[in-house]
């Protein structure tokens, strides 16, 4: 290959890779053992030879001694700055309280160690590890930490529990009404507040992104934010992942975003959800579609509506195998409400992507996205529907012909799937995470972690697409099987097809940027239930070695 010439010079190259088993995932399938980047973009692929010509004085040449290179992983659904938090917090999860006294002796011993009156913030929370059969209370936290507000988060971030200094610092009462799309728990004997606030009512409790009110938890401060951003981004940047797609970026985690990208500070691209509720103060800055850059981008606008599988509040049109009264949670009761959300997003040319686990929800969100199309046709416009979970035919035949994209759960089996069964039936827990049926299908789908909700390693997604295998080695639904390249894909090209970036993303070819994964083993030739034991060797982004650090 011949350098490229620009204004009449010869472009030499910044990082040339070599002796490399490059694995670009383009449309042929091309293996390459050569990449050349020059200012953040792949300027060469190709064989050692064919670059060699690339290298100048000043370029940086790494040997990589015939390891496997992959684009960078992109998480279609991960909350970086929700991740950013956790060691801010009392983290619940770790080590694992085994019963509500081994929690409850944690939180007293943070009460200890802070004066009262300061907020205690625990999260992840997992009542379905606890051996008690009984979910924490209210009076449970005014025993720990009296003097102390106290809010302990769910796992699933859709409920927690709060003690009634917390109650008293937001000004909440018996006489208190449940707020529109939450529920405040009640005893069942008594009708006394129990101190479980679900959904929206938790909102105020330290989920900044997803109320306009007054916080009852103050939000940290902007410093502090940005540094947990990047240690959090660090973290991902270890696992191979060069791009987030974040969940739900509140106002002030947009400012966090784009002030560390203008100072060229964060080691991973960021495409932002922004949840529905700001969408009045985008209109007003006339902020339409996909505005951004390659490293901080506002990809689409979040809306939530319905609940979770682990929390056991994603909205079902049958109700729960071993609760068939429960049907879940919707949050929004009026569907006119939700489309008129939907359409208002689809004409600001702004990507719709609709939180929907159940199957009930997700066909509300379909009735609304279809509306839209229909009042206001667009050739691409991309919707999106995050996790997607439990699906069937219909609802695959209509995403296919609305062009709508699903971010389906990528390691939820392998995390969580000895208890799907129990609560979904054999037959829905087979058409749940439904990579498979999704290609099948014709529908646009990506890999998603849910992090924290779900394991952040795409490797270990990778494992249990490919497998279908849940902890105890159960095989969930053999059809939805996928091969090693198309598990890739669903973290490199189509994840960048869900951000409408597949020009400058996703595989390693000429012209798009030069983030790339190095791997210790080649996870084409190797047992797939080994897959998320693979070492991640070294991390680039935009040529810049991000990982290991140096
Ligand atoms: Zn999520």
């Amino acid at each position: 290959m011949k350098s490229p010439i620009r204004a009449g010079k010869k472009v030499e190259a910044d990082l040339l890779i070599k002796n490399a088993q490059i694995r670009t995932l383009d449309h042929e399938g091309t293996i390459a053992q050569s990449l050349a980047e020059f200012g953040g973009w792949i300027i060469g692929i190709g064989s050692n030879e064919d670059l060699a010509d690339l290298a100048g004085p000043r370029t940086r040449i790494i040997d990589m001694k015939e390891k496997t290179v992959l684009p960078g992983f992109i998480d279609a659904h991960e909350h970086l700055s929700n991740v950013a938090e956790i060691p801010l917090q009392l983290d619940l999860s770790s080590p694992f309280p085994k019963s509500i006294d081994q929690l409850l002796a944690r939180i007293k011993s943070q009460a200890e160690r802070q004066p009262a009156g300061e907020w205690i913030r625990g999260i992840r929370y997992d009542d379905t590890r606890i051996s008690d059969g009984r979910p924490l209370s209210r009076q449970d936290l005014d025993t720990a930490a009296p003097h102390h507000p106290v809010v302990v988060i769910h796992v699933s971030f859709h409920w927690g529990v709060v003690n009634s200094e917390a109650l008293r610092k937001g000004g909440i009462d018996e006489s208190i009404p449940d707020p529109k799309g939450g529920q405040f728990g009640r005893d069942p004997g008594t009708g006394r507040l129990n101190g479980k606030v679900l959904e929206s009512a938790l909102y105020r409790f330290g989920l900044e992104g997803l109320t306009r009110e007054p916080m009852i938890v103050p939000p940290f401060d902007k410093d502090v934010r940005r540094k947990a951003l990047i240690a959090a981004a660090e973290m991902l940047s270890a696992a191979g992942i060069t791009g987030v797609h974040d969940a739900v970026v509140s106002p002030s985690y947009v400012t966090s975003y784009t002030d560390l990208g203008a100072r060229n500070s964060l080691p991973l691209r960021v495409n932002m959800l922004i949840p529905y509720i700001f969408l009045p103060e985008l209109e007003k800055l006339g902020l339409v579609g996909n505005w951004g850059n390659p490293w901080v981008r506002c990809t689409g606008i979040k809306i939530i509506v319905d609940g979770a599988i682990a929390g056991r509040t994603a909205a079902l049109r049958d109700g729960y195998s071993d609760d068939l009264a429960n049907h879940g949670i919707l949050l929004f009761e009026d569907k006119n409400e939700l489309t008129s959300w939907v359409k208002r997003i689809h004409s600001m040319g702004y990507q719709a992507c609709l939180h929907a686990n159940g199957d009930l929800a997700i066909e509300m969100a379909l009735d609304a996205i279809e509306k839209a199309q229909r009042d206001d046709p667009k050739p691409d416009p991309r919707h999106r529907i995050e996790h997607c979970t439990m699906i069937n035919e219909s609802i695959l035949r209509r995403m296919h012909n609305l062009g709508v994209i699903a971010t389906p759960f990528a390691s939820y089996l392998w995390q969580h799937g000895d208890k799907l069964v129990k609560y979904y039936g054999r037959e829905r827990s087979e058409m749940m995470f439904a990579h498979g049926s999704f290609l099948k299908g014709g529908v646009g789908v990506a890999g998603g972690s849910d992090h924290p909700a779900g394991l952040h390693a795409p490797l270990l997604g990778v494992q249990s697409m490919v497998t279908r295998k849940t902890p105890s080695g159960e095989v969930i639904g053999a059809g939805q099987r996928i091969s090693v390249e198309e598990a890739f894909k669903m973290y490199t090209a189509y994840a960048a097809y869900a951000s409408f970036e597949e020009d400058i993303k996703g595989s390693l070819t000429v012209g798009r940027l030069a983030d790339l994964v190095v791997l210790n083993q080649d996870p084409w030739k190797m047992n797939p239930e080994d897959i998320g034991q693979i070492g991640v060797e070294m991390t680039i982004v935009g040529g810049t070695v991000v990982y290991p650090r140096e």
